[in-house]
């Protein structure tokens, strides 16, 4: 599966696997956290939405 930020092949790296919205939505991959914190600071997904998880 590729990265949903970058597009390289998550596998090959440290893959981060996130499901959002319904159970049954498709997985967004991502290479390692790096790739899945700057995504999310890209799309303002933080924002207000700091109970859900932490990259921590
Ligand atoms: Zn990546």
């Amino acid at each position: 599966m590729d990265c949903v930020y970058c597009g390289s092949a998550a596998e090959e790296h440290d893959p981060v696997y996130v499901a959002e919205g319904a159970v049954d939505a498709d997985p967004m991959a991502f290479c390692n956290f790096a790739c899945l914190t700057a995504y999310v600071d890209e799309r303002g997904l933080a924002d207000g939405a700091a109970c859900n998880w932490s990259p921590e």
